[in-house]
């Protein structure tokens, strides 16, 4: 037997109950994991909610996690027993040991520690596609980050300083806006209302042309009022709750606007894709350019305790839960 965290009705943290559950068995193209970390990310509480479709009931949510393969069925080629992996994706993560196609796992190179993998392959990787391909930032852009002290947040603010790029951080805190300016936020507004005035004042009025917001209800038309005309606005979670339905003439009345909402997985779907992410991100963390802060881990069993703690905007950073 294993033990994993699982969810057999969606409700509120109290609903992830630590079970036994029989060790699972790797069929063709998959791999077990034992693994030594699991990543925390808010699309866990998506699931454990029901705001996303669970793929089937009990469910042991989870997307991210870093270990060693110990089994691997029929057809594997990407990796063999013993090799230290990574992934980001399929569900499935909060559990000691799991199956997981094996073309999902990336090999993790030996400097990078289990847990500095575990709390950055889906926060990092996203981090990747937004700044690199979403909206490609350049030397000299301006961009808005929502969420900026938060786990993508402190990413994000320390790439997209690296690209050259001026970040304006929105936060919740004064505590939360320092973290974020000591992670390369140039600029930090706190709550949302007043973006709009804040970044007519900080760009002298020419607006900005990408808004990465992870908010979602609560702060979308301020990100909107905040673009300049042509501009990008990455609608890409929903921490206050999920956007409502948009008009789309209004994209035309505030200035020929684009508007997009990314995943992880489609940006990941390909294996090639995938391999290029996690190398990306790699590379950016092995330089230094990127560090990955681990503000809070939690036993895997206090999942519950680990949920409240991201709900009630109590962490920073990345958190990792200890099988
Ligand atoms: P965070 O560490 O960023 O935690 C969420 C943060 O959202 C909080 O700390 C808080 O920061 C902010 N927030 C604003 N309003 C609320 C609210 N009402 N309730 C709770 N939090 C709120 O989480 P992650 O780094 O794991 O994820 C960040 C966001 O990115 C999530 O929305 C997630 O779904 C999304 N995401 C999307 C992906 C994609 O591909 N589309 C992939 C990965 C993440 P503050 O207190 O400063 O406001």
């Amino acid at each position: 037997m294993t033990k994993a965290i699982r969810v057999h009705v969606h409700g509120g943290p109290e609903v992830m109950k630590w079970e036994d559950v029989p060790t699972p068995e790797p069929g063709p193209g998959e791999a077990l994991v034992k693994q030594e970390a699991v990543g925390l990310n808010y699309i866990d509480v998506y699931f454990r909610t029901g705001l996303y479709k669970a793929p089937a009931m009990p469910l042991i949510i989870g997307q991210e996690g870093a270990g060693t393969v110990t089994a691997v069925g029929p057809n594997v080629t990407h990796v063999a027993v013993g090799d230290r992996v990574a992934y980001a994706g399929p569900i499935g993560g909060y559990a000691t040991d799991r199956v997981i196609p094996a073309d999902r796992l990336v090999k993790l190179p030996e400097a990078i520690p289990f847990q500095t993998a575990a709390a950055m392959m889906l926060q990092g990787m996203t981090a990747q596609y937004l700044l690199r391909r979403t909206y490609p930032v350049k030397s000299g852009d301006t961009i808005v980050v929502h969420a900026a002290a938060g786990g993508v947040g402190l990413i994000m603010c320390q790439w997209a300083k690296h690209l050259g790029a001026t970040v304006i951080g929105v936060v919740s805190s004064q505590q939360k806006a320092e973290l974020a300016r000591a992670h390369g936020a140039t600029h930090t507004v706190i709550g949302a209302a007043g973006l709009p005035a804040e970044v007519k004042r900080i760009t002298g009025g020419a607006m900005v042309p990408v808004v990465y917001d992870s908010v979602g209800k609560d702060t979308f038309a301020h990100s909107i009022d905040s673009l300049a005309p042509l501009g990008l606005m990455v609608s890409y979670g929903n921490a206050s709750g999920p956007v409502p339905p948009v008009d789309i003439s209004m994209l035309a009345t505030k200035g020929s606007l684009f508007l997009t909402r990314p995943t992880l997985a489609t940006y990941t779907a390909k294996r090639a894709d995938l391999e290029h992410a996690a190398a990306d991100l790699f590379d950016v963390v092995a330089k230094g350019a990127v560090k990955i802060q681990v503000n809070q881990t939690f036993a895997l069993k206090d999942a519950a305790a680990a949920h409240i703690a991201l709900e009630s905007r109590k962490t920073t950073g990345s958190t990792v839960l200890i099988p």
